[in-house]
């Protein structure tokens, strides 16, 4: 019998009532493992009115009680990390060292959140005037939501869950449909580590499960992350429904390579950032701008690396690269390619029409690099989401850099360079919100914020440590008299 993934609704596995399932996929068998139930608007509002229920009482657990919830968790999540590797390498097709590693940077965000007893303490003046005293108290919002993509099945929901529940705040989370075994597995442990029900809970489903969340009035704030055009949207929506919202989006990431950079190196690092989970990070390498004579090395050396990456399932000890999510996105990225091509683009390693044995109806495209790619062409700008590196060059740093600023997107920027100098200029110069100096994804660790700019974020505070306290707390701001003279009376 087919799996059935299911809502976990008031502390209990709820199957919404509906007929509307979506099917989950291995993408490197191209075979349903499970069906997925799409939450309909009415089991949204039970969801909705058990957190209002529940944060009554969880407003007021102290802060001290409520992370020891979040020990237990973290935990189970290590007791479990195997068996949550497994299920997201088999929904989402990323190797299993890569799921690990998700998973590590998930747990990091769990770890972090246990501080909130010292991280959501407000500050204080004695004598504002004299006599008088004024205080300033982080209060949490009420029911919050979030709302994450397919390509971080594990470790996306952890920016914002543990956040919000410790800061006394119930979370309701809408995962990606096409993910959503690995949300269900972190729900079972949510539910041994004994949180109060109420206070988490999940909703799976699409658009018409992610409105309802959007409109319902007792949802003070909306985390989200996937694709621009979905964010814009969401973003839009929640604001005007008078909601927070903090709305991740999409990138194409710029990598400049300075001539005197260490070209092993670079190209090694390179390969895992443009390659690594199929290319289908937010943090990927997308353009690789050489400068000077590092054109002619890294063409070279990255052309060869991408070639010989080993293309395979997931849990294959020796395989260095999965498949992409869905038949959809692979013809996606195949049309884009050949579009590309018929603009006079040059396709250096080509990655298409090649299968895995014994996988024969999996999702593959093999690491594609692209040379000479136009800065104003449609394929400089457009994000591919799939393992596919575009060659740019330039003749100085400052051209490098201008390419580099020449788009919508910010969600990160490198530079590979021996050179203090230039790695300074970059660093300051560079018009997005994550910069590298010789990494490759430079993904902030769980204690600073992940800081998308322009097209890559619509709000104001993002996602994780201090930020994350922040957006999940409203300021509030007591001026007390105490007379000496009423006290006296007593
Ligand atoms: P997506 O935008 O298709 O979906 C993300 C979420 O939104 C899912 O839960 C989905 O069910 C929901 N959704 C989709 N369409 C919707 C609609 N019309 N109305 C309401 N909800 C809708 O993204 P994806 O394909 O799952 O993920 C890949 C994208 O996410 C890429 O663009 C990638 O760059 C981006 N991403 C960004 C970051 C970041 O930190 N900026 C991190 C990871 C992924």
């Amino acid at each position: 019998m087919t799996h059935k993934v299911l809502d976990y609704i008031n502390g209990q596995w709820t199957d919404a009532d509906t007929s509307d399932l979506q099917k989950v996929l291995n993408p490197a068998e191209g075979a349903m493992i499970a069906e997925v139930v799409m939450t309909p608007k009415a089991s949204v509002a039970q969801a909705v009115d058990a957190a209002k229920v529940a944060f009554r009482e969880w407003r007021m657990t102290p802060a001290a009680n409520r992370i020891q919830y979040l020990f237990k968790f973290k935990m189970l999540l290590e007791e479990h990390l195997n068996e949550i590797a497994t299920i997201i390498t088999n929904e989402c097709g990323k190797t299993f060292k890569e799921s690990l590693g998700e998973m590590r940077r998930g747990i990091e965000n769990v770890e972090v959140a246990c501080g909130i007893p010292l991280m959501m303490q407000g500050y204080n003046n004695e004598d504002i005037s004299q006599g008088i005293d004024e205080h300033m108290f982080r209060q949490p919002l009420g029911v919050v939501t979030a709302i994450t993509p397919f390509n971080f099945p594990g470790m996306i929901p952890l920016w914002f869950l543990p956040y919000a529940v410790a800061t006394g705040n119930c979370f309701i989370l809408k995962p990606s449909e096409k993910v959503p075994m690995t949300s269900a597995k972190l729900f079972e442990l949510i539910e041994m580590a004994g949180f109060p029900k109420g206070v988490l809970q999940l909703v799976n489903g699409g658009k018409e499960t992610v409105d309802a969340l959007l409109d319902h009035p007792d949802v003070r704030a909306v985390s989200f992350v996937g694709s621009t055009p979905v964010a814009r949207y969401i973003y839009s929506r929640a604001t005007a429904n008078g909601k927070r919202a903090q709305c991740q989006g999409g990138a194409k990431n710029p990598v400049v390579i300075m001539p005197d950079a260490d070209m092993d190196m670079t190209t090694r690092i390179m390969a895992d950032s443009a390659f690594g989970c199929a290319g289908q990070r937010c943090l990927a390498a997308s353009v690789a701008i050489t400068v000077g004579e590092a054109r002619h090395t890294f063409t070279e050396q990255i052309a060869d690396v991408a070639s010989s990456r080993v293309v395979g399932y997931g849990m294959h000890d020796l395989t260095q690269m999965g498949p992409v999510i869905s038949r959809e996105s692979k013809t996606r990225i195949e049309g884009i390619l050949a579009k590309g091509e018929q603009n006079g683009i040059q396709v250096l390693v080509d990655g298409r029409n090649k299968s895995v044995s014994g996988y024969d109806d999996g999702f593959w495209l093999y690491p594609t690099v692209l040379s000479d790619v136009p800065p104003d062409s449609e394929i400089a700008h457009t994000e591919i989401f799939g393992p596919v590196l575009s060659l740019m060059h330039a003749e100085s740093v400052e051209d490098a850099i201008a390419l580099v600023n020449a788009r919508n997107y910010g969600n990160m920027a490198c530079i590979f360079t021996n050179s203090g100098a230039v790695a300074r200029q970059f660093r300051y110069e560079a018009d997005a919100g994550n910069v590298g100096v010789n990494i490759g994804v430079a993904a902030p660790m769980a204690f600073f914020p992940f800081s998308g700019w322009n097209d890559s974020f619509f709000g104001d505070l993002h996602a994780q440590g201090h930020h994350g306290v922040e957006f999940y707390t409203q300021t509030k701001v007591v001026v007390e008299r105490w007379p000496r003279s009423w006290s006296r009376q007593f």
